[in-house]
C-alpha cells in the first residue's frame, strides 16, 4: 500500500485532492480504521501545522507530552474508577450502610450493580474518543509533522510500520479496548454501588502517612507486577498463544499499546 509514502504529497495537495485520495483508498465503502479512524486528522494538516508553528516550543512539547500521558493513563477506562472515587470523596460519603434488598428477582439493584448501562456506555464512548482523538493527534504530531526529523524522536528512525500492520493494530486495539473498558465500567459500577472493596473516600480514613505513602507503594507494586507479567508472557507457551500478536508490530506506534490479545 502506498498510504505512508504518499503522506507528504497529501500535505501539499489541496482539499479536494486529499478527499479523492482518501476515497480512493476505501473504494468498497467499508469502515476503514486507517482512513476514518486516524487519517481524519490529515485533513487538518495545514491548519494544525500553522497553529503549532506559532506556539512556543515548550508549550507544543507540553501539549504532546500531556496527550501521551492522557492516552496511556486513561485508555483502558481507569478514568471511570477515578471519577467515581473523586465524586464520592467530594460528596463526603464514606462506606454507608445499605438496606438489604430482596433477592427474589435478578435485577441490577439486587445484584448491587445499579446504573451499569450508563457506566458501560460512558466507558465505551470515552475510551474510543480518547483512542481516536488523542491517538489521531499523536499520529499527526509524530508520523506526519515530525516524519522528516525521525532521528530526533524515533528509536528506529529508518524503519516504519507498514500501513497494513498499522490498520491491523488499530483493529486489534479497538477490539481489546472494548473488553478493557467494559471491565473498567464493571469495576466503577461495583465501587459506586458500595460493594466490598478496600477503596476509601476520606483522606484521613487510614491516616495521613498512608495517604502519601500509597502513591509510591502502588507505583512500585504496579511496575513490578507489569514487569513480572510481561516476563511470563515471554515464556514459550504463553508467548505463542497470547503475546506473539502484540510483537507483530516491530515498529510500534501509540496504537500498539492496546493491540494485545483480548484475554490479556
Ligand atoms: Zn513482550
Amino acid at each position: 500500500m502506498e498510504a505512508v509514502d504518499s503522506r507528504p504529497e497529501i500535505a501539499n495537495s489541496n482539499n479536494n485532492e486529499k478527499k479523492a485520495d482518501l476515497e480512493e483508498k476505501n473504494p468498497n465503502g467499508l469502515w476503514n480504521p486507517m482512513t476514518e479512524g486516524v487519517k481524519w486528522i490529515e485533513n487538518y494538516v495545514d491548519s494544525l501545522e500553522r497553529f503549532f508553528e506559532r506556539l512556543p516550543a515548550f508549550i507544543s512539547t507540553f501539549i504532546a507530552t500531556f496527550a501521551l500521558f492522557t492516552f496511556g493513563a486513561t485508555l483502558r477506562g481507569e478514568w471511570v474508577i477515578i471519577l467515581v472515587t473523586a465524586l464520592k470523596q467530594l460528596s463526603g460519603e464514606t462506606h454507608m450502610e445499605r438496606n438489604s434488598t430482596s433477592q427474589e428477582a435478578l435485577t441490577l439493584e439486587n445484584l448491587k450493580m445499579s446504573h451499569f448501562g450508563s457506566f458501560f456506555i460512558g466507558a465505551q464512548v470515552l475510551a474510543y474518543s480518547i483512542y481516536f482523538l488523542i491517538g489521531g493527534f499523536l499520529h499527526w504530531y509524530f508520523y506526519v509533522n515530525r516524519r522528516d526529523s525521525a532521528k530526533e524522536w524515533k528509536i528506529q528512525p529508518d524503519k516504519w510500520i507498514t500501513p497494513e500492520l498499522e490498520r491491523h493494530e488499530i483493529i486489534i486495539g479497538s477490539i481489546s479496548l472494548f473488553f478493557a473498558s467494559s471491565f473498567s465500567a464493571f469495576l466503577a459500577c461495583y465501587f459506586y454501588n458500595e460493594n466490598p472493596s478496600t477503596l476509601y473516600y476520606q483522606f484521613d480514613e487510614y491516616g495521613w502517612i498512608w495517604f502519601f505513602l500509597q502513591f509510591p507503594v502502588m507505583f512500585v507494586y504496579m511496575d513490578y507486577t507489569t514487569y513480572i507479567m510481561h516476563r511470563l508472557y515471554h515464556t514459550p507457551w504463553l508467548y505463542k498463544n497470547f503475546h506473539k500478536l502484540h510483537h507483530k508490530y516491530k515498529q510500534p506506534t501509540a496504537f500498539s499499546v492496546t493491540a494485545i490479545h483480548p484475554w490479556r
